[in-house]
């Protein structure tokens, strides 16, 4: 018998008469001879009002306790939904996290899920009940109620339909699909048939809200087709599959509005330093993202990055530690910024994405304050006021409100996916731990730096338009922040046009009257590659470590959920390669 999975989000459940409404869908898709699993997340805004009982109390709870609390509005969903359909005639039964078996690891308010146990669910599916499950939670060794993080009743969700094989996952939510951008910040915004897991993924991690990163993360591990969809009509919504909508080099864009940035000031500039910073904030579970680190200058460098805003105070008692352990001059932080990202996997072989963006924004007399780029990415930092008019810039210039022509028909079997046999082992143990594809080695690539750009609009745009004007094509590209009235951009490029690259460069730096640039011939690149690198907050600094303990320097740094790119000197590749495939040996698909 077909097998479907159903979520209701906050707004769909919000009141009875909603309750009864998502009890009508369940009951529908029985009805056309499916068994199903409804899961549900607590009614409307009462996880936020929970949290802000607690912090009326303290601004720093204990952690087991908010998940005790937060996990109580699912339980209060179940219920009614059970009671709803029961109502409406249909047999159905309710289970908390730790009733199906959920278990997660020891991470409250951030627990990943280790393993599902399918007995309890089946048993039920098969009496001819409809199971409603508790979204968003699980339990742990000790027994201890767990929660995976905001949003993450998505990611129950597309692990149950995971565990239990299920045909579909529908999500059923406030909006009819996924949207080239957040429908709400920018109206012109389009509904895309299907988008790949990858850029789904991506955006999501971006700060495209509508679904939770690490449900995708399973969706693709699993190779889970997820149907996005409103719970208020019938209409088609989107499909989360495996093959992207069309080639169109971007396939959407994200605001993060809840971001921070945070630099470490005069980093004394020897191998491992930056690795210890990162290994203390990984150990905090603090996702960080655009990491760029300085070129030296007497003998320290700036190592800047960016978090969720809401790991702020986190961050910043990890920072004061680390600030004494390695000597380091100073904090310094932003709060109102956001981040600004572009996303496709057609940018992977189609150049221009990026100077097209940075004019976009330019046009608009917008500072962009830090640039990352990885291989269907590109993120800019800019200030909170500028984010909902830098959307719409970088929106428009790619003309997502826009059909595209030849879209292409949903796949839905990843390649990557984990088949059936592999699937029972997952079960048993880690199914969201970190899942590597591939370790590469690049050895074409030269780096050039311009280490003292003037930090105001449309410098990146001018300079990366320039350097395409001459037919070069870039591969990484970061822009730290500027400090005193002056930023830092390295780009890579291919070694047989790194004088032509420099020529461009050097004429730039005599018009703008900065410090000549910077390069070195000869750097090659190691690629990690896998499923949600970047949340996985320990494996950027497995790959720093494992490379500080060989000596071997790291310049620049590109994160991605997809993958981790960093340049090191061309004479350490070799060798830098080696060690990184010994340290995944055991997570290397
Ligand atoms: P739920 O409570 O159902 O989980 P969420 O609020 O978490 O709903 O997610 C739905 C919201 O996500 C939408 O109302 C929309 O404002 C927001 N959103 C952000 N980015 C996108 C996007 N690219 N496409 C659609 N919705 C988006
Ligand atoms: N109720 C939880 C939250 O608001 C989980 C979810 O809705 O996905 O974050
Ligand atoms: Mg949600």
């Amino acid at each position: 018998m077909p097998l479907i999975v159903q979520k209701f989000g906050g707004t769909s459940v919000a009141d009875p008469q909603k309750i009864l409404g998502a009890a009508r869908k369940a009951i529908r898709a029985a009805q056309s001879g499916n068994q199903v699993v409804v899961v549900v997340s607590a009614m409307g805004k009462t996880t936020d009002h929970l949290i802000s009982l607690a912090n009326e109390i303290t601004d720093r709870p204990n952690s087991r306790e908010m998940d005790t609390l937060m996990s109580s509005g699912e339980q209060i969903t179940i219920a009614l939904m059970a009671i709803a359909l029961e109502s409406l005639g249909y047999k159905a039964v309710s289970m908390t996290g730790a009733q199906i078996g959920i278990k997660t690891d020891n991470t409250h308010t951030k627990a990943r899920i280790k393993s599902i146990s399918t007995d309890s669910m089946k048993r039920a599916l098969d009496a001819g009940k409809i199971v409603i499950a508790a979204g968003f939670q699980g339990i742990n060794d000790n027994g201890d109620i767990t929660t995976l993080g905001r949003g993450g009743s998505d990611t129950s969700a597309v692990a149950l339909a995971a565990v239990l094989n299920a045909d579909e996952c529908e999500i059923y939510t406030d909006v009819d699909g996924v949207y080239t951008t957040d429908p709400r910040i920018l109206p012109e915004a389009r509904k895309v048939s299907q988008i790949s897991y990858d850029e789904m993924l991506e955006l999501a991690s971006l700060g495209a809200g509508v679904m939770h990163s690490r449900s995708i993360e399973f969706a693709k591990k699993f190779g889970v087709t997820v149907h996005v969809r409103s719970s208020f009509s019938d209409s088609e919504g989107t499909l989360i599959v495996a093959t992207p909508e069309s080639d169109s080099p971007v396939a959407g864009c994200a605001v993060a509005k809840n971001e921070a940035r945070l630099t470490l000031v005069g980093v004394p500039d020897k191998p491992g330093n930056a690795m210890w910073l990162f290994s203390r904030i990984a150990e905090a579970k603090i996702a960080t993202d655009m990491i760029v680190q300085n070129v030296g200058l007497e003998g320290r460098t700036d190592i800047s990055f960016t978090i969720p805003a809401t790991d702020l105070t986190a961050t910043l008692d990890v920072l004061n530690i680390v600030l004494d352990e390695i000597g380091a001059e100073r904090i310094d932080y932003q709060e109102k910024v956001a981040k600004v990202s572009v996303v496709g996997l057609g940018m992977e072989s189609q150049s221009g994405v990026a100077e097209k963006m940075f004019r976009a924004i330019s046009k608009q007399k917008i500072n962009i304050s830090m640039i990352t780029t990885s291989e269907i990415k590109i993120s800019a930092l800019v200030s909170l006021e500028d984010a909902s008019e830098t959307l719409r810039a970088v929106h428009s210039t790619f003309e997502l409100q826009k059909t595209p022509v030849n879209l292409n028909k949903p796949e839905t079997s990843s390649m990557q996916s984990i088949s059936k046999v592999e699937l029972n082992v997952a079960q048993i143990s880690g199914m969201e731990d970190i899942v590597i594809e591939s370790i590469n080695l690049d050895r074409r690539q030269a780096r050039i730096t311009l280490p003292e750009v003037p930090d105001k609009p449309g410098v990146a745009a001018e300079m990366f338009e320039r350097i395409a004007d001459a037919g070069i094509i870039v591969d990484m590209i970061v822009q730290s922040c500027g400090r005193e009235g002056k930023a830092m951009i390295s780009f890579t490029i291919p070694r047989d046009i790194l004088q032509k690259a420099l020529n461009v460069a050097n004429e730039l730096t005599k018009e703008w009257g900065s410090i000549k640039p910077q390069f070195n011939a000869e750097v090659a690149i190691l690629t990690v590659r896998g499923t949600g690198l970047r949340s996985h907050t320990g494996l950027a600094y497995r790959m720093f470590k494992t490379l500080a303990d060989g000596n071997i320097n790291v310049n620049v740094i590109s994160t991605s959920e997809r993958s981790i790119s960093i340049t090191v000197n061309d004479a350490s590749g070799e060798n830098g390669l080696q060690l990184l495939k010994k340290e995944f040996a055991a997570e290397i698909m």
